[in-house]
């Protein structure tokens, strides 16, 4: 069964396709005015873009919204993961800024979070949600992935998500446990 897509992201539409789903980017997505993505939770915007979205699709259509959660920053960045360092803030100043909040802080633990929402003609269906716990190091490691992934050490595989290949990440991602639920729910 296809699905469509609500992003710009083609690094996450590969991701997608990993699992072998037949995923294509919603048409003309860069022609719709996006929508202002104001909710509180990642569920929230999550089902505001696919609802929003949805109204577009010939079909089943779904969206992600995602981010990274420090517990002794009481969930921080949380649905700001993307904008920590401020609106339109780069990877390395939203790492800068994470790394001086936890100087001197000791309990590193954290996750991220990826929720998909699918939704059907401006209809929401349900929401899935995936997580990978993980550690934020002191300093960044690997060249690989994207945001946030040189600093967070997965302890299963000794590694950060930077340092591992793109679909290894994917087997235990919070994206890829996102999208497993998702596609275990369709059948
Ligand atoms: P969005 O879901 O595209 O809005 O992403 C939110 C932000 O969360 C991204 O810009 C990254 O900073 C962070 N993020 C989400 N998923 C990942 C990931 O797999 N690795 C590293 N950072 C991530």
């Amino acid at each position: 069964m296809k699905l469509w897509c609500a992003t710009t992201n083609p690094g996450k539409v590969r991701e997608f396709r990993l699992l072998g789903a037949e995923v294509e980017i919603l048409p003309g997505m860069e022609q719709i005015d996006a929508p202002v993505e104001d909710g509180d939770t990642f569920e929230e915007n999550a089902a505001l873009k696919a609802i929003y979205y949805s109204r577009h699709a010939p079909g089943l259509l779904f969206a992600d919204d995602s981010g990274l959660e420090v517990d002794a920053l009481g969930g921080e960045p949380g649905v700001y993961s993307a904008r920590y360092a401020g609106e339109g803030a780069t990877d390395a100043l939203n790492n800068t800024l994470l790394l001086r909040r936890l100087e001197s802080i000791n309990d590193r633990r954290a996750r991220f979070v990826c929720v998909i929402a699918l939704a059907d003609a401006g209809k929401l269906i349900r929401t899935f949600r995936g997580t990978v716990e993980g550690e934020i190091l002191r300093a960044p490691r690997g060249s690989g992935g994207f945001g946030y992934d040189p600093l967070f050490f997965y302890p299963p595989f000794g590694q950060t998500l930077a340092e591992i290949p793109a679909d290894e990440k994917f087997t235990v991602s919070h994206r890829g446990n996102a999208l497993r639920a998702m596609l275990d729910w369709i059948g």
